[in-house]
């Protein structure tokens, strides 16, 4: 039996210091996950429960460790706004995972950034529609290289910061999360079948802010190195 298309590329990252890659299924995110980025977004962080939506899986930028690479910025937004994140990948699937259990499913941790159309996105809370526009732009999910669980262990704390050329923007502590990474995939896993291959973008702390063509992004994680994009 022949396509009748070429098969669409599946995603794919690297996993630090190894030839190896890590095939991307679906692509979760969680919003509003450290509680001084929930009160500057409007939202009130005490109460609410967590929330997901998600990017396509070949939104995803690679972005390799070292050295700068290009980053496009897209079309229709005038206010294109990074966020920095951890992002967990998952080696092993299921559903209604206790969260005792939940860290045994995750492959590995990366530097990765949500770059969302703010503008787009307010309108669409506004107008009560559906965030995609906002968040689900070409190339709007850099992600650096996966560092194994199995070498690293599981970061519950260390830095995560970004910088605009040079100026930090962004600078918190994973501890700061609302929601552990055990809990989101606990939780996702109650309304979703999870799989090998799924990652999850856990949110991003405060001081998220636009950038330009021009500028260079560059965010970091304790652990989990550094990824360094020029908008263009
Ligand atoms: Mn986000």
């Amino acid at each position: 039996m022949a396509t009748v298309i070429p098969v669409p590329q599946a995603s794919a990252l690297p996993v630090a210091g190894s030839g190896d890659v890590f095939p991307v299924r679906r692509v979760y995110c969680v919003g509003r996950n450290y509680a001084a980025h929930a009160r500057e977004m409007g939202g009130d962080p005490t109460r609410e429960p967590p929330f997901f939506f998600m990017k396509p899986a070949d939104a995803l930028q690679v972005v390799p460790e070292g050295g700068t690479v290009d980053h496009p910025y897209p079309p229709k937004t005038s206010n294109y706004h990074f966020e920095i994140e951890m992002v967990v990948a998952l080696s092993r699937g299921g559903r209604d995972i206790p969260v005792e259990q939940a860290l045994d499913h995750v492959f590995g941790y990366a530097v990765g950034l949500d770059m969302t159309r703010r503008d787009l996105q307010d309108e669409a809370k506004q107008l009560r529609r559906p965030w995609e526009l906002g968040k689900a732009a070409d190339h709007s999910g850099p992600v650096g290289p996966l560092y194994p669980a199995s070498r690293i262990g599981h970061p519950a704390g260390g830095a995560i910061s970004l910088s605009v050329d040079g100026a930090v923007r962004q600078q918190a502590d994973l501890s700061d999360m609302i929601w552990s990474v055990a809990e989101q995939i606990a939780y996702l896993s109650s309304y979703f079948e999870l799989f090998p291959g799924d990652v999850i973008f856990s949110g991003t702390p405060e001081g998220v802010g636009a950038v330009n063509r021009g500028q260079t992004m560059a965010g970091a994680i304790e652990g989990l190195g550094e990824i360094r994009l020029r908008v263009v």
